[in-house]
């Protein structure tokens, strides 16, 4: 083997490895900047090589597509609010996806008009063309789900959806062995694409409400996979291993959504939900049994608290009222009170999104509980207070029939006293109402997740 074939191997090998700590340290979020700059550092390290190594790319077009690329990802990184970033994501990983899709596309062409294309190779990059279209339109859909664009609030209705996705996945089965049995035919590869996109569209249009989040994850491991299968046309390995730890990473991610939200995969991925079919209205469920209460109030109740529970939700990072949160923990923490985070695993928009706002506030990672070990204390506490959260305390997860059954929360409603801080009575992102607003035991204290925090710090202070 030449040297310079030795050379860019090891680089490669080094990126590999420098990829590899970099997710070790995403594991913990002490270590999670670290590993994050590992990681950046091993892709800018495979970059540079990669461009080195090929000498027949035409740099200005590289430096053309960077300027207009960073551009754009500049413009975006400044102007993006904090709580659009799941959003953004969706984004990235559809954008993966399409990438995929567009270089696979090229180096088949490229390679079709030469004598000696691998089989292999057809193989890999008729799948980078199936995997990355899913991935673009699936992706856009999430997209505008998650942006909540009203004409996607709800799943597009048309007949026979289910049977609809199981002809597409066929048609575009029987054109990959059509692909790869005339191996000079490129049309095959725009064909896949096309059905590719269609069967991205339907397969991610039934999917909402709370199963959000598994869409998501998966969308991110598909990204990984088409970027790993186009490693295989371009013969780049650096690009198959990175792709293929994302698509790990993304499949590990997505059996901890389904395992948080008692789903199985198939359920999600073909399971219509239709949606709020067993639930109550709103006016079923408040009518005239909302009880609204004031920071004064909330503040005498803390005062005599000996444990508090604070469970924050998507309405925290809409109102960024976490340094508020902190302060308020650390208020009843000095008066001799018990303070405990509990942080459900889909809560907010992105997977670990109350992680990531709580410990940028500095609360500590030990006082963070999981549902499974926060609810069964539920019963010993004083008072737990709601900030923007919504479906991940909605005791309708119990209702057999409810759009979100099975789904665990925390169990808010067995505390001695609820407190609801939200700005009215609108659903959370599931779109049905919530019988813990109208319990007993429960108080809605109206407002702006921030300014009810710094009221309630102001009033605790007062007393
Ligand atoms: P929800 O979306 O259920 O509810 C959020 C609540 O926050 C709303 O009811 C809203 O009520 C309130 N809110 C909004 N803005 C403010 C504000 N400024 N101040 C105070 N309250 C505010 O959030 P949860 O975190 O409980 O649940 C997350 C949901 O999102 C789940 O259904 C989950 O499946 C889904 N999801 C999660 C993803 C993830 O990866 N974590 C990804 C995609 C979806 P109001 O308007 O009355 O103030």
């Amino acid at each position: 083997m030449e040297t310079r074939a030795v050379i860019i191997g090891l680089a490669y090998l080094v990126s590999a490895v420098l990829f590899i700590l970099g997710l070790k340290g995403l594991t913990h979020p002490r270590t999670a900047v670290r590993g994050n700059l590992l990681g950046a550092l091993g892709m800018l390290l495979a970059v540079v090589v990669t461009l080195a190594d090929q000498g027949i790319v035409g740099y200005w077009l590289i430096g053309t597509g960077l300027i207009i690329g960073t551009l754009i990802g500049a413009v975006l990184a400044i102007k993006i609010e904090m709580t659009a970033m799941p959003q953004m994501v969706a984004l990235f990983n559809g954008f993966g996806g399409a990438a995929s899709v567009l270089v696979a596309g090229a180096e088949l062409i490229v390679k079709s008009g030469e004598e000696g294309v691998k089989r292999g190779e057809i193989v890999a990059g008729l799948l980078a063309g199936l995997i990355g279209a899913v991935t673009f339109w699936g992706s856009l859909v999430a997209f505008a789900k998650l942006q909540e664009i009203p004409a996607f609030k709800k799943p597009i209705d048309y007949p026979m959806k289910q049977a609809g996705n199981a002809v597409l996945g066929l048609v575009v089965l029987g054109l990959i062995v059509l692909g790869i049995m005339f191996p000079g035919t490129v049309w095959f590869y725009f064909l896949i694409v096309i059905v590719a996109s269609v069967l991205g569209f339907t397969l991610v249009n039934p999917i909402g409400g709370a199963d959000m989040p598994v869409v998501i994850a998966l969308l991110n491991s598909y990204s990984g996979l088409a970027a790993a299968a186009t490693g295989f046309v371009l013969d780049n390995s650096v690009l198959i291993i990175a792709g293929s730890l994302v698509g790990a990473s993304g499949v590990i991610l997505t059996q901890i959504m389904c395992k948080a939200m008692n789903r199985s995969l198939t359920h999600v991925l073909f399971g219509v939900l239709e949606a709020t079919e067993g639930s109550a209205t709103a006016d079923e469920v408040y009518g005239g049994k909302v009880k609204s209460t004031s920071a004064e109030e909330v503040a005498m109740l803390m005062e005599s608290a000996q444990r508090v529970v604070i469970v924050p939700g998507y309405g925290m990072a809409v109102a960024q009222a976490q340094h508020a949160v902190r302060e308020l923990g650390e208020l009843l923490s000095a008066r001799g009170c018990t303070v405990e985070y509990a942080i459900h695993p889909v809560a907010g928009r992105m997977p670990g999104h109350m992680n990531v706002l709580l410990a940028e506030a500095e609360v500590s990672y030990d006082d963070l509980k999981e549902p499974g070990d926060i609810n069964p204390m539920m019963g010993q506490t004083d008072v737990v207070l709601v900030i923007g959260a919504n479906d991940v305390v909605n005791p309708e997860a119990r209702n057999p029939k409810s759009a979100i059954a099975g789904m665990p929360i925390i169990d808010c409603d067995k505390a001695r006293t609820c407190i609801v801080v939200k700005r009215s009575l609108s659903p959370g992102f599931a779109g049905i109402p919530n019988p813990l607003f109208a319990l007993d035991n429960t108080l809605m204290f109206f407002g702006d997740g921030k300014k009810a925090m710094v009221d309630l710090v102001a009033a605790l202070k007062e007393q």
